[in-house]
């Protein structure tokens, strides 16, 4: 209780982001049917947000993983916890994430989805630490923002499940 958050991204600095991702998403997908993917629980700010962006015509499915490790560090080996309730395949998909960190989880997802034969796949992050990466095969085709190595929450990024409703990006301060 009472944590203080230094504000990274103010509310008015995502909305904007969101808008402008919403408009070439929109572009690079003209004449098709985006079919979003949300990796819950992080994604799910993003993904209402930039979805209501987005004016090609959208569907939408909601996925969640655990990646197995020894405390806080990625081990990349992803468990299905929910699994998505539509076939993939022959879909344009967009997979919508919170923050890509050591680029475990995703290299390892994408993996998943890629067997699963969409017609196409793209990866959209709110949030990307590049500095923090550990693999190289996770190709991010749209970033919100390039963060630096801090522990970030706010807009579905939490800190022991609190903080994920702020409407802003912040930094927990510890005293
Ligand atoms: P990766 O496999 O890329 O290392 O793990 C990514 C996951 O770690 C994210 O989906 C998120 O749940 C968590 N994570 C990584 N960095 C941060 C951070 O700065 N703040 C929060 N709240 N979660 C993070
Ligand atoms: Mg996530
Ligand atoms: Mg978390």
């Amino acid at each position: 209780m009472g944590d203080k958050i230094r504000v990274m991204y103010s509310e008015e600095e995502v909305d904007k982001r969101i808008r402008e991702l919403g408009e070439q998403i929109s572009k690079r997908y003209e004449g098709k049917t985006v079919h979003m993917i949300c990796v819950l629980k992080g994604g799910v700010f993003f993904m209402c947000e930039l979805a209501k962006r987005i004016t090609v015509p959208v569907t939408m499915d909601f996925m969640s993983v655990s990646s197995y490790g020894a405390g806080t560090k990625s081990s990349g080996i992803v468990k299905i916890v929910k699994d998505l309730d539509q076939s993939i395949e022959g879909r344009d998909v967009l997979v919508v994430e919170d923050i890509i960190d050591s680029g475990r989880t995703l290299s390892h997802l994408m993996k998943i989805l890629n067997e699963r034969k969409p017609s196409s796949i793209c990866l959209c992050t709110l949030l990307d630490k590049p500095d923090r990466r550990e693999v190289d095969d996770v190709n991010v085709d749209y970033t919100g923002f390039q963060v630096p190595d801090e522990f970030v929450v706010g807009y579905g990024l939490d800190y022991d499940q609190l903080y994920r409703n702020l409407p802003y990006v912040g930094v927990v301060e510890t005293e």
